[in-house]
């Protein structure tokens, strides 16, 4: 199965599985995991930090002058068994995933300039091919050639269960209505945002996983990409 390099295109709303499929199908057939969402989130932490970005003020204009100035990596972590994101050479995985982050990401990942650097960063990374990527845009245009593309989906509710689940473990202090809010506010702004919208591409498979397994979505998906390679 590994002689045959493909990209896997894995896209849909938020909170819907879709990295936890990247990084089984990624273990599973030896192709690097690229989780774009994480680098959309590293800018924003560097918007957050550096104060171009708060609750009542965006500076767009000074922000997108600074743009060169994020680095952005990934390292492999042989413990955990996929690549971490690191921002101007710092470990950020953890701190790119709290509710703060989660708050401003959409509105970082709508600046045009923000998505231009990124892609062509993540299509750098893809050029090779065997790889799985997961984000908004990955099938329709990070990779539109994809020779396989996901589209995930899944009830708004099972969603934001399995998110708080996820940081409630993490010990982040939030409630599920902040985390349901948090969910639908996201995919308004990643479906209306007029760079790049989330969309469903034309020859993507949808997979609502809300009442599947893991198990079995990773055995479904499995026959997918076996038919794609
Ligand atoms: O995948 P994750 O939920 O971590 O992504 C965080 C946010 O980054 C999304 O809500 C979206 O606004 C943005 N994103 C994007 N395009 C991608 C990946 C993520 O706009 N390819």
């Amino acid at each position: 199965m590994k002689n045959k390099h493909i990209i896997i295109a894995i896209d849909g709303y938020s909170s819907t599985g879709k990295s936890t499929l990247a990084k089984q199908l990624a273990k599973h057939l030896g192709y690097i995991y690229v989780d774009t969402g994480a680098m959309y989130r590293a800018a924003t932490l560097f918007a957050l930090k550096n104060g171009f970005i708060s609750e009542n003020h965006f500076n767009v204009n000074d922000f997108v002058l600074e743009l060169h100035n994020i680095i952005i990596s990934f390292k492999f972590n042989s413990d955990l068994g996929f690549a971490e994101v690191y921002l101007n050479g710092e470990n950020v995985e953890k701190e790119i995933r709290t509710m703060h982050v989660s708050g401003f990401v959409s509105k970082i990942a709508a600046v045009p300039e923000v998505r231009y650097r990124l892609v062509k960063q993540q299509q750098q990374i893809g050029k090779d091919k065997g790889v799985v990527m997961d984000g908004r845009d990955i099938g329709t245009v990070v990779f539109p050639n994809a020779e396989l593309k996901l589209f995930m989906t899944a009830s708004d509710e099972v969603r934001a269960t399995r998110r708080y689940e996820e940081l409630l473990a993490k010990k982040d202090n939030v409630t599920y209505e902040e985390v349901l809010h948090n969910v639908r506010e996201r995919d308004y702004i990643d479906t209306h945002r007029e760079n790049s919208p989330l969309i469903k591409a034309t020859d993507a498979i949808a997979i609502d996983n809300s009442n599947l397994s893991l198990e079995e979505q990773f055995e479904k998906v499995l026959q997918l990409v076996t038919k794609a390679i």
